[in-house]
């Protein structure tokens, strides 16, 4: 149950993001969808009955200052780019560290000093199977989710005596938009077609042979944002079906 709850889910207009925010919203949760996409974050935030924040997440300095009164952050909001470490354009290595890794220390900064007043917060980074693994091509995705990683559990650290638990969530393929996105870009650097991508490039190393679901990622996000996993922190949980087990 999470009424009474105030949780910002960042990339809250769509795939997983859109997932949590109605999972939250579901429970009793009042929920802000912070997405620079205006007009899903405006359908996002009517259907959750909760408040749009349209806002660029990339645009970091405009963070440095914020106050942020919620009890649950989700961050969420990430892009992929599949490029060789040669060609990789410095700018978006850049743009892939700032809403990825920059961003979320600047959310979790304006949100805990509230948190520790009231003495309770979760903190839910979502993180992926490519926080712990790499793979080629994506030096920057999986570099600034490494770095999530340790934000997360440095977070934990310090929240730990103030009821503020973070912890990451690392899911293998999920079927969202931005996975479609990719299909065109794996079958290019791979060299094979885009109907053989899904199976020959995203669940070779997946014991179980088909993609999350988004809304499967939202009930361990509801987990972790519980009382009950008061426990649960500096972790890192795989939904990745077997992936990491490797
Ligand atoms: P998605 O593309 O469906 O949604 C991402 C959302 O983020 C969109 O609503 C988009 O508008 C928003 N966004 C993008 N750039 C933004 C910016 N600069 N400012 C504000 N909002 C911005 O993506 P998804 O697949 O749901 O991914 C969500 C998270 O889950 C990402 O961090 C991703 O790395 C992670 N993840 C995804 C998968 C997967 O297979 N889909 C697997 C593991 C981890």
């Amino acid at each position: 149950d999470m009424t009474g709850r105030r949780a910002l889910v960042t990339g809250g207009a769509s795939g997983i993001g859109l997932a949590c925010a109605r999972a939250f919203a579901a429970r009793g949760a009042a929920v802000t969808i912070a997405d620079f996409n205006e007009e899903a974050a405006h359908r996002a935030a009517d259907e959750v009955s909760g408040t749009a924040w349209v806002v660029d997440l990339s645009d970091t300095e405009s963070l440095d200052d914020l106050e942020l009164d919620v009890d649950v952050i989700v961050n969420n909001a990430g892009i992929q780019r599949v490029s060789p470490l040669e060609d990789f354009p410095p700018d978006a290595f850049r743009l892939i560290q700032d809403l990825m890794l920059v961003s979320p220390f600047l959310l979790i900064r304006a949100a805990l000093p509230g948190m520790y007043e009231r003495g309770w917060g979760r903190i839910v980074n979502l993180s992926s199977v490519h926080g712990l693994r790499a793979s080629p091509f994506k030096s920057a995705y999986v570099a600034a989710k490494h770095g999530l990683e340790g934000l997360s559990k440095v977070t934990a650290l310090e929240g730990g005596p103030h009821g503020v638990t973070s912890n990451c969530i690392n899911p293998g393929y999920v079927r969202t938009p931005l996975v479609e996105k990719q299909i065109a870009d794996q079958a290019r650097v791979h060299g094979i077609p885009e109907s053989e991508v899904v199976e020959k490039v995203m669940l070779t190393e997946s014991a179980v042979k088909r993609l999350v679901e988004p809304s499967e990622v939202a009930s361990l996000a509801c987990w972790l944002a519980s009382d009950d996993a008061g426990m649960v922190t500096g972790a890192s949980y795989t939904m990745d079906g077997g992936w990491s087990a490797r």
